[in-house]
């Protein structure tokens, strides 16, 4: 069993207490909710773009430290980024957070987010990493519906 201390890294801690883009966005043009019900985690997150370009992007609801800081870190990677980034982005970070490395075997590069490298180590926690993930998909993908990460 890994060490708490490789899943609680202190810039995870820090974004949990202190989430970035926090707040409802009312020129929001896509939205979506997100449902881990896991671990109880539940959040919507809110896009306005910009022709193909997330212009802003920020998010607000309830949950354990990982998924917040998943939430909010994810915000400060997205903005400014194409959907095609975003996506690439998202299949990155869905590899390294269940424990998968790129096909030469290297642990794909993620800057900030390599923090959730830890999560691969409590399967149960997968679905914190990625919910907020998951939302912004179907968000982008203009549904309506709640996602669930069951
Ligand atoms: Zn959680």
């Amino acid at each position: 069993m890994a060490d708490l201390r490789d899943l609680y890294q202190e810039v995870i801690l820090e974004h949990s207490k202190a989430p970035r883009n926090y707040r409802e966005l009312k020129g929001a043009d896509h939205r979506a909710e997100g449902f881990n019900p896991l671990c109880g985690d539940r959040l919507t997150v809110y896009v306005q773009m910009q022709g193909d370009l997330i212009r802003d992007i920020t998010f607000q609801g309830s949950g354990c430290a990982i998924s917040r800081a998943s939430a909010s870190m994810m915000t400060q990677s997205l903005k400014g980024k194409t959907t095609d980034q975003a996506r690439t982005l998202f299949e990155d970070f869905r590899q390294t957070v269940t424990g998968q490395t790129t096909g030469n075997g290297n642990p794909v590069d993620l800057g900030k987010l390599a923090v959730f490298s830890g999560v691969s180590q409590f399967p149960t926690r997968v679905k914190c990493a990625t919910l907020a993930w998951h939302t912004l998909q179907a968000a982008l993908e203009g549904k309506q519906e709640s996602v669930s990460t069951e």
